[in-house]
Formats: C-alpha cells, sequence, structure tokens
C-alpha cells in the first residue's frame, strides 16, 4: 500500500460532511454561494471571474510591498519557461481591477462589480484563519460617493440580515483622509512614536519606518496605551474629506446603520483612502474581522487605468460561515427528494426510467445501485434522509404499477398505477 498523501496545511477539503476541525460542508457552502448570487444581483452588481495565478508585480504594486500580505504571506514562484515571477492571489481587488484596466471595462461608464473564490495567504492556520481562503467581494467603479460609500456598507448589512447574523456583528468606520492629509499624520505619528521607541515591540519598531500606520493596528495589549494617545489621522483630515466622511454617516444614519467610529481602523493594504470600514463579531476569538472594505480612489490609476475613484470589500467566506452555522440561518437541502429502490428482474432498469421521469419534474432522486435485499435498501433510503422511498418489484414490474412509501410524513405506503407516480409524489411533497 502506498503512503497516504496529505491536503497541504491550512488548506480545507469540502467534504458532504462536517469534518472534526472544520464544521463547514460542501451543501452549506453551495446554498451559502447561491444566496451571495441572487443578493449581488439584486443590487445591480455583475459577476467577474479573473485567474487565480496573477505576475508578482501587480500585488506589489497595488497591496504594497512592505505589507504582510505581500511581504511575508505570499505564494509566489518562477514560472519554468521564462524569468517572470507569478503569484497565486491574496486577495481579490488587484486581479479586479487589473481585468477592468486590460479589458477598458470603464470605457462605459462606472461599473459595479463582484467577486467569490479562493485567496492563498501563507499564515499560520488556525479557526478562521487559512492558508486557502475563500472572499465574496464587491467593488464599484468610477464613483466618487460617499453615497456609494453608504450603498457598499447598506449592501453588506443587508447580506448578514438575510443570513441571520446582523445581530452579531458591529460595524466600525474611520476616514483615512487623502495622501497629503496621511503624510503630514505620518510625519506627527513617526515623530511620536519615534518618542516611545523604547516600549514598542519588535513588529512595531519595524513598521515604524515601513508602515507607520500598521503600528496601531497592533493588536499587543502593552501597545495599546501608546497608541491609543497616539496622534489621530482624522485630526488631520482636510475640509473636503470631513464633508465626504460627514456625508457618509450621515447617510448610514438615515438608512438606520449604526456604527462605531474607530479612529485606529486603518485596514491592512496600503491602497485605501477616505472611508474605510470593518463588521466585526465577538463570535470568533481572535479572528473578529468577517469583512473589511474601503476607498482606493487611486489604485485604478496606479495600475495604468484612467483615474477612477473607487470602493469595495471583501468578507471571508469560512469565518463568515461559521458564524452562520452557529448563529444565523441558511435554508439548503443536502437530502434527496426520493430514494429509488429495486429487486429482481428487470427492476432497476424501470427504477431507471421512473427516476428520469421525476426528475424531469423537479425532484432529487438518488437510485440504488447494485442488488441487495429490499430491507437492506430500505436502510440506505432512511440514512440518506430521502423523504420519499420508491421502489419496484416484481409485482410492480408485472402491473405497470410502482410503491411509493413516505418515509418521514403521514402518507403511508400506496401501491398506484405508474401514470401516477408524478401527480401523487408532486402531492405529497406540498402537503
Ligand atoms: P486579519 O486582520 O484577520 O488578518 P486582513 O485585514 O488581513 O484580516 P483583508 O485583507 O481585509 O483581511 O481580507 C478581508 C477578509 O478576508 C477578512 O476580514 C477576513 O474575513 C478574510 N481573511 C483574510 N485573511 C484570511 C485568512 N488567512 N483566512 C481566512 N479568512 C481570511
Ligand atoms: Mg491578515
Amino acid at each position: 500500500m502506498g503512503q497516504k498523501i496529505q491536503a497541504v496545511k491550512g488548506m480545507n477539503d469540502l467534504l458532504p460532511v462536517e469534518q472534526k476541525d472544520f464544521k463547514l460542508t460542501a451543501a452549506f457552502w453551495q446554498a451559502f454561494e447561491d444566496t451571495v448570487t441572487r443578493w449581488a444581483r439584486s443590487y445591480g452588481y455583475n459577476q467577474i471571474r479573473t485567474p487565480i495565478v496573477e505576475q508578482t508585480g501587480l500585488f506589489v504594486r497595488s497591496i504594497g510591498e512592505e505589507t504582510d500580505v505581500v511581504g511575508k504571506e505570499m505564494y509566489t514562484f518562477a514560472d519554468s519557461n521564462d524569468s517572470l515571477s507569478l503569484s497565486l492571489r491574496p486577495e481579490g481587488t488587484a486581479s479586479c481591477l487589473r481585468a477592468v484596466v486590460e479589458h477598458n471595462l470603464l470605457y462605459n461608464g462606472p461599473q459595479k462589480l463582484w467577486y467569490m473564490g479562493p485567496m492563498f495567504r501563507r499564515e499560520r492556520p488556525q479557526k478562521g484563519r487559512y492558508r486557502q481562503f475563500h472572499q465574496v467581494g464587491a467593488e464599484a467603479l468610477g464613483f466618487e460617493g460617499p453615497d456609494i460609500d453608504a450603498e457598499i456598507v447598506a449592501m453588506s448589512a443587508d447580506l448578514w440580515n438575510e443570513l441571520g447574523i446582523r445581530d452579531h456583528l458591529v460595524l466600525e468606520i474611520n476616514s483615512l483622509g487623502n495622501r497629503e492629509e496621511r503624510a503630514a499624520h505620518r510625519a506627527a505619528l513617526v515623530a511620536y512614536l519615534g518618542s516611545h521607541q523604547d516600549k514598542l515591540d519588535e513588529d512595531s519598531k519595524r513598521r515604524l519606518h515601513t508602515n507607520p500606520l500598521r503600528v496601531l493596528d497592533s493588536k499587543n495589549p502593552d501597545l495599546q496605551e501608546i497608541c491609543n494617545k497616539a496622534p489621530h489621522l482624522t485630526e488631520y483630515l482636510g475640509e473636503a474629506s470631513r464633508t465626504h466622511y460627514a456625508g457618509f454617516k450621515a447617510m448610514l444614519d438615515g438608512l438606520g446603520i449604526a456604527y462605531v467610529e474607530n479612529p485606529r481602523l486603518v485596514r491592512g493594504l496600503d491602497y485605501y483612502n477616505q472611508t474605510v470600514f470593518e463588521w466585526t463579531t465577538d463570535k470568533l476569538g481572535a479572528q473578529a474581522t468577517v469583512c473589511g472594505g474601503g476607498r482606493y480612489d487611486g489604485l485604478i490609476e496606479e495600475l495604468g487605468g484612467k483615474p477612477a475613484p473607487s470602493i469595495g470589500f471583501a468578507m471571508g467566506v469560512e469565518r463568515l460561515l461559521l458564524l452562520v452555522r452557529d448563529y444565523g440561518s441558511l435554508a439548503y437541502q443536502a437530502a434527496p427528494d426520493v430514494y429509488a429502490m429495486h429487486q429482481g428482474e428487470g427492476a432497476a432498469l424501470q427504477a431507471m426510467k421512473h427516476a428520469q421521469t421525476l426528475r424531469a419534474a423537479g425532484f432529487d432522486v438518488l437510485q440504488h445501485a447494485g442488488s441487495q435485499s429490499l430491507k437492506a435498501q430500505m436502510k440506505k433510503a432512511d440514512a440518506s434522509g430521502a423523504r420519499f422511498a420508491l421502489i419496484v418489484a416484481q409485482n410492480e414490474l408485472s402491473d405497470g404499477t410502482v410503491t411509493l412509501k413516505d418515509l418521514q410524513g403521514t402518507h403511508g405506503q400506496t401501491t398506484l398505477d405508474a401514470a401516477l407516480l408524478t401527480s401523487t409524489l408532486q402531492q405529497w411533497k406540498n402537503a
């Protein structure tokens, strides 16, 4: 026997059944994808699907070399034919904008797009943090806001409502201002943190010179006081940025969407400006952020497109679904409607024909394979979770009937003319 080969650490299989340390099933996931697809449509967003592999330079240029995502967590390799450096995408926005610029999608005006799919970051795997994880994201390209900023947030809030987890999520917002305002704040921040060098941890000392804003994001309890007293970006916002932020908040107020202003909310990627937001929960331990987003007005131009102010968000599907599984609601049917059983010469073929008739009428039918006693087949029918069993044995074959059994309800068992099969089951199902 050959040695077993295991999945790559931090990368999960989605199975029909729950695993000990990964409770999400493929059927549950599929139900979520259906819900998300309908939800995005209901807002007029169009789906975009991009490759999982991109040129490394795309992420370096958009997300930023000094970020953890690009600096430490990317899966990067050289294409064997040439010296091109490629990377598995660590997030969706960069690829989405690369495609928009490449195909000139903004030529016909602004675009509202959404995507879903796997992302890759080499992080320390734990509950809610994986090396292959999935995001659903939305991007509104070519809109100045702040109305669209509010729409983007309202859209996410709507999904939480639909998934029954709205009560477990808190909206945090902040404004990062524009480039000049951030530069002024950065100078003040570096001076302030520099004067407290001795109290910083190693990570923060490094970030002080590379990405000082990220120091404020530190989860180290010893740094909280220093961070709380640090100069806030909000104090450096000019007139236009303040007006934008106020307009955004007024729309949220008008929509009845509660929020907490968090002046330390900076987000992990370099490209954000003005409005940023995160949805967090206290139900997932350290992996608290379920969805994050914000404005990235300069990014499209940075990637070679015509300037187009834009905003987007991305949610972590695993985190979201762990929350929905334990606290929310997502209706889906994993079991078939009907289990088709058969016994004796020619019965399998007849059962298969009946099953096809039923499928054409919209039933999900699981056909028994192989020959076993009807008793053993009935056990399998029960185990499958099917609501009804269809039975074809010698009697049914010889007189053109079929036997139906209600496995979960009150209709009992009956043998009827095969012509009545579909209508009878439809009655049973809707009763
Ligand atoms: P965190 O602070 O938790 O590392 P992040 O700021 O790196 O999150 P983003 O880049 O904003 O995350 O990605 C958006 C969302 O994608 C996150 O809010 C989270 O729900 C999810 N996410 C990010 N990294 C992972 C991961 N390694 N495993 C699972 N989900 C993730
Ligand atoms: Mg991260």
